[in-house]
């Protein structure tokens, strides 16, 4: 085999730049991998000589799709809709499905390039994959999105298949939307396999999936805090969003005895200094989930508590620990410094790359427990994977065995961050940790297979 040409990581970075032209959100991900896995690879010639991440930070297919639908006044509505599959060295590609006017290839691509370490993290043999499409289910009617879904899936079927690509839900798609994909699906399939995962408990769903997300991003929390002998007992939480991913956080940090401060959404923050309990927390998940309300209802409902506006986020108010649970790039450098300055001490989170480049070397050099994404939010697709497990051997498996499974995969996660990100003396770079982790086994399964 011919030896190709080592690059450096500036000119790695150059190169995807080039490649990717306008794709920032997918450059800022492969970056930030690709600082950390360039020093590790730095005397592992193989790597270098098969291309490794220069592979893997191109995604095996991007398929790209028209969407028509027709609104309720009979209209006829063209989206775009596409399905990237990253990687699948260790298993089917698997990742989510994301509704949202903010969605572009970029966006989709830099979710696929995360899912691939974030899967390989969980231990499961799991490929990773992103789809979506522009389509705001934002005061859409139901028969809208069941139509949107369906004529979605429409051209998605033929890409995917429970050893193929599986999909599930992320934002804008829950539940709902994953019954009307899954029913067209096997509408047109006639199949009736584990295909999706987020599906519903009488049709093949799995227990505490909604849940895993939120409560994985807590005991990843727990795990860090641990190693510097402390808990959540008495700590205050920030914590932006109030979907799923918000609401199970909110809900497993009160369970451990800790005080949620903050929930947001995209109008702006609700602080609550005497704390959101799980009372509030249910009024949260009925106001936003089902009926779809706001969270600046929040401040109506509950005395002592404010709303702040204007696209406002929460990462001003002094904080112990803060769990950005929204979206892409909703905590900058200045706001990293902020929550540094008023004592944060350790930061889960939950979404998928909420720290902005700047905000990740801050979190970095100041040495905190800082948990990215990849390694704090795998609970859902760690969960996803033992629905796929169930599906595959046509069987339920109980509430507390799933639960034990999560603790578990949550637990292997943080021992992998802390093996390849801990400098021996006392710090641990969990995003370093969890790049060279995720990155290992997908490289080597690259290797074994050849070019
Ligand atoms: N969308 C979730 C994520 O970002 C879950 C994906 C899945 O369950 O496949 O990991």
């Amino acid at each position: 085999m011919a030896v190709s040409e080592h690059v450096d990581l500036p000119r790695f970075i150059e190169g995807v730049k080039k490649r990717n032209p306008g794709q920032d959100e997918f450059v800022q991900a492969v970056t930030e991998v690709a600082e950390d896995i360039f020093g590790f690879m730095a005397d592992k010639v193989k790597y270098h000589e098969a291309q490794i991440l220069r592979r893997i930070a191109e995604p095996d297919r991007v398929i790209s799709f028209r969407v028509c639908w027709e609104d309720d006044k009979g209209n006829i509505r063209v989206q775009r809709g596409w399905r990237v599959q990253n990687n699948n060295s260790i298993g089917p590609y698997k990742g989510g499905i994301r509704f949202h006017p903010s969605v572009t290839e970029s966006v989709l691509k830099f979710l696929a390039f995360e899912q691939t370490f974030k899967n390989a993290l969980t231990g499961l043999p799991m490929g990773g994959g992103k789809g979506g499409s522009n389509f705001n289910p934002k005061g859409k009617s139901v028969n809208e999105i069941m139509r949107f879904c369906q004529s979605f899936m429409t051209e998605l079927y033929r890409h995917i298949g429970a050893d193929v690509d599986v999909p599930a839900g992320d934002i804008g798609v829950g539940g709902r939307e994953i019954g009307f994909m899954f029913g067209q699906y096997k509408r047109i399939t006639n199949n009736f396999t584990g295909v999706l995962t987020g599906k519903g408990l009488e049709w093949g769903g799995s227990l505490i999936r909604t849940e895993a997300t939120g409560y994985g991003a807590v005991y990843f929390l727990q795990n860090m805090l641990k190693t510097k002998g402390d808990s959540l007992e008495g700590k205050t939480a920030v914590i932006s969003g109030s979907g799923n991913v918000a609401t199970h956080a909110a809900e497993k940090i009160v369970a451990l005895g800790g005080k949620v401060l903050t929930l947001s959404d995209s109008e702006g923050f609700v602080h609550d200094p005497d704390g959101i309990t799980q009372e509030k927390i249910d009024w949260v998940k009925e106001h936003k989930t089902h009926r779809r309300g706001r969270i600046s209802d929040y401040a109506k409902e509950f005395k002592g508590a404010s709303f702040h506006g204007g696209g406002a986020r929460p990462w001003g108010v002094a904080c112990d620990v803060a769990l950005p649970c929204a979206t892409q790039n909703e905590l900058n450098g200045e706001e990293a410094k902020t929550l540094l300055k008023n004592g944060c001490i350790a930061v889960s989170e939950g979404a998928n790359m909420p720290t902005d480049l700047d905000g990740v070397h801050i979190f970095k050099a100041a040495k905190i427990l800082y948990a990215p994404g990849k390694a704090s939010n795998a609970g859902g697709v760690a969960v996803s994977g033992l629905e796929m497990s169930q599906n595959s051997a046509r069987i339920s498996w109980k509430e507390a065995d799933l639960q034990q499974q999560l603790l578990d995969i949550m637990e292997g996660i943080h021992s992998r961050c802390l093996e390849y990100g801990s400098d021996g003396k006392g710090y641990t770079d969990y995003v370093k940790g969890a790049n060279i982790a995720g990155f290992k086994k997908v490289a080597d399964s690259m290797l074994a297979y050849g070019v």
